[in-house]
């Protein structure tokens, strides 16, 4: 086992992480903008789901006061 909290180690962590986060089939939806995981979902007038990242969810937020 290596010393844990080593350069090596945390770079590696890092590394698959931010490789899983980009993955869009590691989300369940992907951003209606850019493509990228979506976290936040918005039903639309005819109950139908539209989804968006952090970024862009003041796209789904409009999507709703547009009904
Ligand atoms: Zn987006």
């Amino acid at each position: 086992m290596s010393a844990p909290g080593s350069d090596a180690d945390s770079q590696a962590v890092a590394a698959r992480l931010s490789a899983w986060l980009r993955a869009p089939a590691s989300w369940a939806h992907q951003c209606e903008e850019c493509g990228r995981g979506a976290a936040f979902g918005f039903e639309d007038m005819r109950k139908t789901m539209h989804w968006f990242c952090s970024a862009h969810r003041a796209s789904g937020e409009a999507l709703l006061r547009a009904g």
